[in-house]
């Protein structure tokens, strides 16, 4: 019995391939609301909580959004938050969106932005993608609604930030945030290295690329994320990050009292850490029902968290780390880039 599961199905999928998707692509499904239902039902008896989600990519997907938010609540103890997580696909489709989000109470959300057209297009995976990004700023902003912009960056993309403040000038989103009372938010970092994210380990950011980055979208970073410096976004070098981690002989369970469980269209079920891999795999809802798969959590079952638990970090990082190498991560997001290497 755990004191609060939340469960997220992947009933739709996501209609984005972006290149630094943590969670990794899939296809998408099309599940009936039965299936939601049923899971709820089969996590209930373990949790004095339980909170129903029918997504873990992208929100309100689906036509039927709207019966879907309502019937996650019902299935709820705890009710399901919409948080700053929109669908920008949806807000540049359907006149109705814009108005459902701010009925909820919603007052800012977040897009991706990962420089100008071209290269925002090619990060998010499809055409159209900084058009309909524009789009979507546009409807929140009349829905008093407050976009806040988030960059990937990496060094690919490092030379387009310009852009991207020039865009924030251009479309005046200071000012037009401000007269409805909200701030308006940019912030830049690193992204983690996991899920489709990995791949771009190659072209991680260093440290002489902090200083190429424009002021004004520094500053911006640091008011919101409420850091000191850039180092503190971007995180510290492999090379530091590796020789700390050789020196530390820890192990650590992963399992938490209120997990979050991500479930794929096939109801296999993931812990929410990184991307649901085979590693992190806890079993199936159909095949080896829910008891079993919360135990599996529990006693820190999946592959990936057993490797957490036996193999010492100094080991991790002899095997996985690269001591010369100066790409920037955060330390968390570091240990999980080397776990996962370790397991695959
Ligand atoms: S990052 Fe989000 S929007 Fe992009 S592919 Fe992944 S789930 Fe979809």
């Amino acid at each position: 019995m755990f004191q609060h599961i939340t469960v997220c199905l992947d009933m739709r999928g996501c209609p984005n391939r972006c290149r630094h998707c943590w969670i990794g692509h899939a296809p998408n499904a099309r599940l009936p609301k039965e299936a939601l239902i049923a899971l709820a039902e089969a996590f209930r008896p373990f949790a004095k909580r339980l909170t129903v989600y029918d997504w873990y990519r992208e929100p309100d997907y689906g036509d039927d959004y709207r019966e879907m938010w309502e019937l996650c609540g019902r299935l709820s103890d705890a009710r399901p938050e919409h948080f700053e997580l929109v669908s920008f696909w949806r807000l540049a489709r359907d006149p109705d969106y814009g108005p459902w989000l701010a009925s909820l109470g919603v007052r800012r959300a977040q897009l991706t932005l990962f420089g100008g057209r071209a290269r925002t297009d090619q990060y998010t995976g499809r055409a159209n993608a900084f058009a309909e990004i524009l789009q979507a700023v546009e409807v929140l902003l009349q829905n008093r609604i407050a976009p806040r912009i988030q960059v990937f960056v990496n060094k690919e993309n490092l030379g387009e930030l310009a852009q991207v403040e020039a865009l924030v000038r251009d479309l005046d989103l200071e000012a037009r945030c401000r007269a409805f009372g909200e701030d308006f938010d940019l912030f830049l970092h690193p992204g983690s290295c996991d899920g489709e994210n990995e791949k771009l380990y190659d072209i991680r950011v260093t440290p002489e690329d902090l200083e190429k980055i424009p002021p004004a979208l520094a500053a911006r970073t640091l008011r919101y994320l409420q850091r000191e410096s850039l180092q503190q976004v971007f995180g510290r070098t492999e090379q530091a990050l590796c020789a700390e981690l050789r020196a530390d002989a820890s192990t650590a369970s992963l399992a938490e009292p209120n997990p979050v469980f991500y479930v794929d269209a096939a109801f296999n079920v993931y812990p929410n850490f990184t991307a649901p891999a085979p590693a992190w795999r806890l079993g199936n809802v159909r095949a080896d029902g829910v008891e079993a798969v919360l135990a599996a959590y529990a006693q820190d079952g999946s592959a990936a968290q057993r490797a957490r638990r036996t193999i010492p970090l100094c080991d991790l990082a002899a095997a996985q780390g690269d001591g010369q190498s100066q790409r920037l991560f955060g330390r968390d997001d570091y240990i999980t880039y080397l776990l996962n290497r370790a397991c695959r």
